[in-house]
């Protein structure tokens, strides 16, 4: 009966062990095969148990043996094998050694050779619960055998128990269940070997540990470890988690949900219930929806998130449900403010140039026309003043005009800054009276630390005369009423009028015309004699001069300063250089001593290269360099001065006179001068003209001559009207004069008739 009894719990035992295996291999886990080889190793030990609980002769007893012995020790082979798949450390290495595998191998050799030598064991017939059974009687072999079945047990029980000690508190149930039953294995098994016992049930927990073994490896999921790591991850969230039982209860809130609540206890009721005083009843809010909530004011406005949402199980029943509460005050205030950032000026704070067109734009749509103005408002002189009192200071001039305009307007204004130093704004006309801004532009000063200074500031208004008017038009026109005041200090505020409308006008239709004017003509240079000490003429300096269809007769006044603003001055120039090109090719044989200068404007260097323009049209007429002199102004020189003193410097080295035009006229004359690559000086009668004191005026000029003449330049006076200025002139050393005393700007074939007469 306890025969059978055994071996039918036996046979159940490796049933199951067959099926573990199987499930082990086809399971999807990388250690599957190694717990699958284990749990297949465990069967043979029980079934030789099985077969020598149920042998008839001692024969058959001891093939149960040898199964049984065999079996074991492929059990602790696998069992190494799965320790170091099971417990493998980060760096991958096998934590039991090969060796073990070794001793093993050379044990079941040792076993098997019981065969020849009887040494490990032998069969004995005992009667047993009134059965014959048969048991077996260790011999000295079998030391060796239980000393490495120990041993490697040991090594695996080490492992184990290390493991279990150094990894997280959440894991170690993996490895000690393992351990225990290891252990207790162990000591069933060894209790058996004194006990003497016929049947050998520690074989019912070795099997037992194999199906274990399968459970934690394969099947086992730790799922408190998992709940643990999810309700780490909820609770780390910055989002406030309520989590509601199937019936409503709140049943667990995390940190920030209590400190959204500003709840201090534990109890998750509570904390549900001020939920509700601050965001109403969530439950009624849409499932899986997030609605925002804005709470608070000003510094302390809080936006907030709100969402709920019910979970579900298999059958679709309600099993709880969850709400959240996301901030996000912090993620808005970023948005605004690069919202703002992109439409504020980073120094001043006030709009940028698009944002007020776009405004400004939008504030046309509606209802604009006839009640509001556009103002250009301009620091005069800026660059100037950066310059002079440094940047910081520039900074701090622009910030106040910023205020100022603050200070000035309402909602109903618009205002931003356009360019480096000029403000836009659209204001209501009623918002505007004239002599109250006058009077405080009069008065504007702008202090940095102890520094104050005044700076004089221009506005230009325009009306808005269609509501389907464009911003940039606007802004134009208000800029050249600005303009109009440009040089007027006294003046701060400007109208575009009919005046300014009609110079526009003017300008445009000018501007259209000169490409026309210089292929027909039009447009000619008149020639100024130029005189040495002795009034003989030695040249002429070429003055463009438009007879134009319709307006007739027209000076560089007339249109000169527009071409220079708006960078047309370079077709006028190159048109003036080539004819006097012309002009002197056809001298060549006629006066072939006679030079001409040309003028060559600031704006001229910064859109052409003036240097190659001008060669490459003395190669074409073959003219050689000295006779065309170039005039370059002060002004031109200011910006860049090492650039253009190079080109200079290059001028004269292919052998043009370089002439300084207007000495005297600029605010660095004689700072400049010494490093200067010019020939002549060309001084600037008409600025000393005015002057009341003659005498001290005659003392520059003597002096200003005296300073040319030891720097090695020739002197020029240009604009001597009389022979009293001409005698004066002559005695101080003046070399060469040019001025209506002697001709005013002459067409060729006059200037030519003078020379005639001359002669
Ligand atoms: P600028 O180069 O200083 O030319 C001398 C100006 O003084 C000329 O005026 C000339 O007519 C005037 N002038 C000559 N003698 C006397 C005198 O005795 N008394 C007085 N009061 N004035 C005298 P204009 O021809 O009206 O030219 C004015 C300015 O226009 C020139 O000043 C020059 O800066 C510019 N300009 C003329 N032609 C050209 C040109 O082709 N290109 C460029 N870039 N500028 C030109
Ligand atoms: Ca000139
Ligand atoms: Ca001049």
């Amino acid at each position: 009966m306890v025969r059978t009894a055994f071996i039918i719990i036996f046979a159940l035992l490796i049933a199951t062990l067959l099926v573990c295996g199987f499930v082990s291999w086809r399971s999807q886990k990388s250690i599957g095969r190694v717990v699958c080889l284990l749990c297949l190793s465990h069967i043979p030990p029980v079934l030789g148990n099985m077969i020598i609980v149920g042998a008839v002769s001692a024969h058959e007893a001891l093939i149960g043996c040898y199964i049984y012995y065999i079996g074991m020790d492929l059990v602790v082979l696998n069992l190494v094998r799965f320790t170091n798949e099971y417990c493998r450390t980060k760096n991958g290495k096998d934590i039991l050694r090969s060796w073990i595998s070794i001793l093993i191998a050379a044990d079941m050799i040792q076993l098997l050779l019981n065969m020849f030598f009887g040494h490990a064991f032998r069969i004995n017939e005992i009667t047993s619960y009134g059965k014959p059974y048969y048991i077996m009687t260790p011999l000295w072999g079998q030391n060796i055998h239980r000393i490495i079945c120990y041993g490697a047990i040991l090594c695996v029980m080490m492992v184990f128990l290390v493991r279990s000690i150094k990894v997280p508190r959440l894991y170690k149930e993996r490895y000690i269940v393992i351990l225990v039953s290891l252990i207790l294995v162990t000591i069933w098994e060894t209790f058996y070997i004194f006990s003497k016992t016929p049947i050998d049930r520690s074989m019912i927990g070795l099997a037992v540990l194999g199906i274990l073994i399968f459970h934690f490896s394969i099947y086992y999921r730790p799922l408190r470890l998992l709940d643990r790591m999810l309700a780490d991850i909820v609770s780390d969230t910055k989002v406030a988690v309520l989590l509601y039982g199937p019936e409503g209860r709140c049943i667990w809130v995390n940190e920030p949900a209590r400190e959204l609540t500003l709840m201090r206890q534990e109890d998750a009721e509570k904390v549900s219930t001020a939920l509700t005083d601050l965001f109403g009843q969530i439950n009624e809010l849409p499932e899986n929806k997030e609605v925002e909530y804005i709470k608070g004011t000003g510094e302390n406005e809080k936006t907030y998130l709100v969402a709920r949402g019910s979970f579900y199980d298999n059958y679709g029943k309600v099993i709880g449900s969850y709400a959240r509460v996301r901030d996000i005050s912090a993620e808005k205030h970023r948005i605004e403010k690069e919202m703002f950032d992109a439409n504020h000026d980073a120094l001043t704070g006030v709009y940028n140039k698009e944002y007020t067109y776009k405004k400004i734009s939008d504030q046309l749509k509606q209802h604009a026309l006839g009640d509001y103005y556009v103002a250009s408002i301009n620091i005069c002189d800026f660059k100037m003043f950066n310059d002079a009192f440094g940047r910081e200071f520039g900074d701090a001039a622009l910030k106040q005009v910023a205020d100022w305009l603050r200070k000035y307007s309402d909602e109903n204004c618009i205002y931003g800054r356009i360019t480096g130093d000029t403000f836009g704004s659209c204001l209501p006309k009623r918002m505007f009276i004239q002599d109250i801004v006058e009077d405080d532009l009069k008065h504007f000063q702008v202090s940095l630390g102890d520094t104050q200074q005044h700076l004089v500031i221009h506005i230009g208004f325009c009306d808005i005369e269609h509501d389907d008017e464009d911003v940039s038009v606007l802004f134009d026109r208000a800029f050249l009423a600005l303009d109009s005041i440009r040089d007027d200090y006294k003046k701060h505020v400007a109208f575009f009028d009919k005046k300014i409308r009609d110079k526009m006008l003017w300008n445009q239709e000018i501007s259209g015309q000169l490409e026309s004017a210089i292929a027909q003509n039009q447009i000619v240079p008149y020639l100024q004699p130029i005189a040495d000490k002795n009034g003989k003429i030695v040249g002429a300096e070429a003055l463009a001069r438009w007879i134009h269809p319709i307006h007739g007769f027209m000076s560089p006044g007339d249109f000169i300063p527009l071409f220079e603003d708006n960078g047309m001055i370079v077709d006028l120039d190159r048109h003036i250089w080539r004819s006097a090109c012309k002009i002197l090719a056809d001298w060549e044989k006629k006066y072939p001593e006679l030079f001409i200068s040309v003028n060559v404007s600031p704006k001229d260097f910064y859109t052409i290269d003036v240097l190659s323009e001008i060669m490459s049209m003395v190669v074409e007429y073959g003219i050689e360099p000295k006779y065309l002199r170039i005039e370059v102004t002060e002004t031109s020189m200011m910006r860049d001065t090492e650039d253009k003193m190079k080109v200079l410097e290059e001028f004269r080295k292919l052998g043009f006179i370089v002439e300084m035009d207007d000495f005297g006229s600029g605010y660095s004359s004689l700072n400049m001068l010494k490093d200067m690559p010019v020939d002549v000086l060309k001084i600037d009668m008409k600025f000393l003209g005015k002057s009341n004191d003659e005498n001290k005026a005659n003392i520059i000029v003597k002096n200003v001559i005296r300073l040319a003449e030891d720097l090695g330049i020739t002197p020029l006076t240009e604009g001597v009207e009389t022979v009293g200025q001409y005698d004066k002139l002559n005695q101080m050393g003046c070399v060469l004069f040019q001025g209506y005393y002697f001709s005013k700007p002459l067409p060729l074939a006059e200037y030519e008739a003078l020379l005639e007469e001359k002669r």
